[in-house]
């Protein structure tokens, strides 16, 4: 189910048990501000989730109230992954869904990164 991304942060989210530590994850990459693991449902033959270490819900809460460092943290981290993973060159594909009608599930803010294959066009 779509999530209600104008409820407060839920400290409960599967990612912030993820972050706790308290459900194991296939991790990627990890600094001060980010955290990527592989998704448990991939996509595609790489499918890498990249979240923010903050408590936001969304883009939404993320871009309006992280600080201008944790953007730039999450946002190096996000180009850092894809760098790492050798996705660069031939190409790949960020996703963030926000909200009900993006079809959000999980309420932490993440970043979707495919790649490994032609992806194809997007559908919107
Ligand atoms: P979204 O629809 O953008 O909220 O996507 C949530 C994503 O989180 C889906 O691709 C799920 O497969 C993925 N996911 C859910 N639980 C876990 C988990 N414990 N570890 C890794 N990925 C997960």
């Amino acid at each position: 189910m779509p999530i209600d991304p104008t409820l407060p942060y839920d400290d409960h989210n599967v990612f912030a048990k993820i972050l706790r530590g308290e459900i194991p994850n296939r991790t990627v990459y990890e600094d001060e501000w980010a955290l990527a693991f592989h998704d448990i449902n991939p996509q595609a033959p790489t499918h890498v989730l990249v979240i923010p270490k903050g408590p936001y819900v969304s883009w939404d809460d993320f871009s309006a109230g992280a600080s201008a460092e944790e953007i730039a943290g999450f946002v190096r981290a996000v180009g850092h992954v894809a760098r790492s993973l050798g996705l660069v060159e031939p190409g790949y594909r960020l996703l963030a869904n926000i909200g009900q009608h993006g079809h959000q599930e999980v309420p932490h803010l993440h970043v979707h990164l495919f790649g490994g294959k032609p992806l194809g066009p997007m559908l919107a």
